[in-house]
């Protein structure tokens, strides 16, 4: 490792030649460069990287053992380089470290070590950078000792070094690719509390609806604001399709649009399953909206080689993430990954009908509550199909019950390519299926029916059903709305069911009735299942 001896002077005039310092900070650099006390310079030298370090742009590294208290450690996160500097007095510009602290006692006044600072450049296998290639020019010379990582006694007058070209800027790229690995990094570690690591993420239990996930994420997201310096973090689900991403709601969220890149988060991120850092979403090119403002990363959640959703790590102000950030954002996003992992699981085991791959009862008695306490929230429709297929009990009599079961399987793959994504279908019982469609008006959900109703009729089942040849099966189908038809889940069900569907299959079959319709025919109930009696006509 190469290391170069700078006075504080040179060291302001290498902050000058740099990227770490804001306008303002390059006027006040320039200030203390006119100062003619080095001491007075040493400490507004150190007062300088202190503001650089709170906000991130330099890391404030732990004094290492043996390390004077008057000695800093910084690491500047993009190009790895570390810096040593020694204050002349501990008493005057050592903030408060963490850990023992003997602060309150002042060591006698006696003769100031020359003001100096200490520069390592990157080591270069164990911290290569991750963010970016750090392409600081230093040239490396023939290997130096161990012994130069080791803490600095720094004796006597400080050797200036030779003159160097200025360090170049590191060269952000509005949007790159960063691999990291996952872990927690050092720095995360709180060594004093004790607390065990892994008690940082062991807080989930099984969750089902988006509601639920987005609240057992909660802890990883705190994680995250607690432990770096973003500002928030937004979790998404993709769909199997791989083509929408759902937010998981978690409490006070500001509202934000997901894919903040647009197309390049869906091809890079969700689709190719990399990781965006975006240092500052104001810049062009970064494919972010006009007037986002802050950095951004976006880490693909993935479930082996299944990408399962997208994080989304914003911070308001803009600037890098550094390694150890990033490091900890992979390692959240794999948590994340596996907790709607394992609520994909759950959800299958628990609420998936086997045969047709439909939510089942037991999910559709839970989300007709759910949806139409949304619908009062947002104050919307939601609509409620029942759909029941016509003289069923022919198919199975005739071709048997295993040609009726494919039948059925390939009913669901037809009731889903013909409703939204947002809509519930579930296998009600039997051949009887309940459609949810929240947020609609009557005339959409009828329109919906009807195209059901339609393309079932026209459907050669014989393609999913070998053996079923020319029969054409049919649906009939029942419609209310809430809230203008019904006051309770129980009731829109029954209007549904009982009236409007009994109603569409006493006229005929392969037809759609609406519970207003129906209750202008007066048409009768449907009586309990023991006593139903053989229903009257057929359109077959
Ligand atoms: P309708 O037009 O009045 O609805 O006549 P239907 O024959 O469809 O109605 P019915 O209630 O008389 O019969 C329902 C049939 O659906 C009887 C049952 O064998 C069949 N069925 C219910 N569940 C399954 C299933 O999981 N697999 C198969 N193959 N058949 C089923
Ligand atoms: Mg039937
Ligand atoms: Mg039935």
């Amino acid at each position: 490792m190469r290391r170069e001896r700078l006075t504080y002077r040179d060291l302001l005039r290498r902050l000058l030649s740099g990227r770490l310092l804001r306008t303002e900070e390059r006027r006040q650099t320039e200030l203390i460069l006119g100062i003619p006390e080095d001491l007075e310079v040493a400490v507004r030298l150190g007062d300088l990287l202190e503001q650089i370090a709170s906000r991130g742009t330099l890391l404030r590294l732990g004094r290492r053992s043996g390390d004077r208290r008057n000695v800093r450690r910084y690491l500047d996160p993009l190009t790895s380089d570390h810096w040593t500097v020694e204050l002349p007095d501990p008493g005057v510009a050592e903030p408060p470290v963490p850990g023992p602290s003997p602060d309150a006692v002042r060591p006698p006044p006696g003769p100031s070590p020359k003001p100096e600072a200490v520069r390592e450049p990157a080591p270069a296998p164990e911290t290569a950078p991750e963010t970016a290639p750090a392409p600081t020019p230093v040239p490396e010379p023939a290997a130096e000792p161990e012994s130069a990582a080791e803490p600095t006694p720094i004796p006597g007058p400080a050797p200036v070094s030779e003159p160097r070209p200025p360090v170049p800027a590191h060269p952000i790229r509005p949007v790159e690719e960063v691999v990291i690995e996952p872990g927690i990094a050092r720095r995360f570690h709180d060594e004093t509390s004790g607390e065990p690591l892994h008690s940082l993420f062991s807080t989930f239990s099984p969750c089902l609806t988006p509601e639920e996930l987005g609240e057992s994420l909660v802890p990883v997201r705190n994680q995250i604001r607690e432990r770096t310096s973003a500002s928030d973090v937004r979790f998404y689900t993709l769909d199997a399709e791989g083509e929408s991403l759902l937010l998981l709601p978690q409490r006070d969220q500001a509202k934000r649009d997901p894919l903040t890149l647009g197309e390049q988060v869906r091809q890079a991120v969700l689709i190719e399953g990399r990781n965006l850092h975006v240092p500052n979403l104001a810049v062009p090119d970064t494919g972010a909206p006009p007037g986002e403002t802050g950095a951004l990363v976006s880490l693909p959640l993935v479930d082996r080689d299944r990408v399962v959703g997208l994080m989304e790590v914003h911070r308001d102000r803009p600037g890098p993430f550094d390694a150890e950030e990033l490091r900890f954002f992979a390692l959240s996003a794999a948590v994340a990954a596996s907790v709607v992992v394992q609520a994909e699981v759950l959800e299958k085991l628990i609420f998936l009908d086997k045969l047709t791959g439909l939510y089942n009862r037991a999910y559709f008695d839970d989300q007709i509550e759910r949806e139409i306490e949304r619908a009062n929230r947002m104050g919307t429709s939601v609509a409620l199909l029942m759909a029941d297929l016509d003289h069923f009990k022919r198919i199975n009599d005739t071709y048997g019950h295993q040609a009726g079961d494919q039948a059925l399987a390939h009913l669901a793959v037809i009731i889903r390519q013909n409703i939204r994504q947002i809509d519930v279908a579930a296998r009600y019982g039997g051949e009887e299926f309940a459609i949810l469609l929240p947020s609609i008006t009557r005339a959409r959900a009828v329109r919906t029916a009807e195209r059901l109703r339609r393309v079932v009729a026209d459907t050669k089942f014989e393609g999913a059903v070998p053996g079923l040849n020319d029969v054409r099966l049919s649906i009939s189908l029942g419609v209310a709305l809430y809230p203008d038809d019904a006051a309770t889940a129980k009731q829109l069900i029954d209007r549904a069911d009982r009236v409007a569907l009994y109603a569409a299959k006493n006229r005929g079959r392969n037809r759609v009735v609406s519970w207003a319709s129906a209750r202008e025919m007066k048409m009768p109930l449907k009586p309990p299942p023991a006593s139903q009696p053989n229903a009257a006509g057929s359109t077959d």
